[in-house]
């Protein structure tokens, strides 16, 4: 039967998103506005397997916290609208800066095509990518492409549909990262209250939350306020009691633990 998959093209600035996007999608693309920020939204449906792809270019990130208003909107996209799949593109000549981004999709439970590009200056490099060990690992589906020939990009819409489908009416699954003994209880205690109140669940995995207030996200902080005051307070100062104590033991910021 035929099924409309939304598509997110995702990943840092310059991993060749948008010349893949135009790749995909030829000539039928639309560009409008994404809402407050001054980055064009290119979106197109392609066929693809009988299939009608919805496929969207989101603006180049380097992580999904919100310090910029791309991160937001990209962030936003993802939660609110649920495409089926994340085509997350990476440069393969950077390989590990541009997972950094490839693992937070995961903490947010997203199913994640991995896609490395730039596949040419790979090999202009000299430089081998073992892709099957790399998809063992993530326990992700990876596929490479050269975005400016088109090298590539049957094979990456046949593996986007098969992950979109496979993963269709199920919830996400949000991978679980240990954030080391300092911080790991205070995310389970954090997750428990989450869980008990139903906080912010309806967008968000709950140890996504948690996570996001140990990193002092201001958008996760405003809306948790919104919901309920009484919970966001108990989550703020939990955040203040492991900051303290994370600065004064390791002489460092939750945050920056996370990002290790
Ligand atoms: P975006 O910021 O992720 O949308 O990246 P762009 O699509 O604008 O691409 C950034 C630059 O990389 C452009 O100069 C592209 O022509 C180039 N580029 C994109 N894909 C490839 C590729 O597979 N190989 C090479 N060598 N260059 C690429
Ligand atoms: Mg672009």
């Amino acid at each position: 039967m035929a099924q409309k998959l939304t598509l997110a093209l995702a990943g840092n600035p310059n991993s060749g998103k948008t010349t893949l996007f135009n790749t995909l999608t030829g000539s039928r693309q639309q560009v409008g506005n994404y809402p407050g920020i001054t980055v064009d939204k290119r979106e197109a449906i392609i066929d693809h397997q009988k299939n009608s792809l919805h496929i969207v270019d989101l603006p180049g990130i380097y992580s999904l916290t919100t310090y910029s208003q791309e991160e937001l909107v990209a962030r936003n996209f993802l939660v609110e609208d649920k495409p089926q799949a994340v085509i997350d593109v990476l440069d393969a000549s950077n390989l590990e800066r541009n997972l950094y981004l490839t693992v937070q999709f995961m903490e947010l439970g997203i199913p994640v095509l991995v896609v490395l590009n730039m596949m040419d200056e790979v090999a202009k490099r000299g430089i081998t990518i073992n892709t099957a060990k790399l998809a063992k690992l993530l326990g992700n589906p990876v596929v490479e492409t050269v975005a400016r020939s088109g090298k590539g990009k049957e094979h990456l819409l046949d593996e986007a549909v098969r992950l979109a489908n496979l993963r269709q009416d199920q919830a996400w699954q949000p991978l679980v990262i240990s954030y080391g003994p300092d911080l790991d209880p205070v995310v389970d205690q954090m997750v428990s209250v989450i869980q008990e109140h139903d906080f912010l669940t309806h967008s968000y995995p709950p140890r996504w939350v948690a996570i996001k207030y140990l990193e002092e996200d201001e958008e996760i902080i405003r809306l948790g306020r919104e919901e309920n005051d009484d919970v966001a307070q108990e989550l703020e100062d939990m955040y203040a009691a492991v900051n303290s104590h994370c600065q004064k033991t390791l002489d460092t910021h939750p945050e920056a633990l996370i990002a290790d």
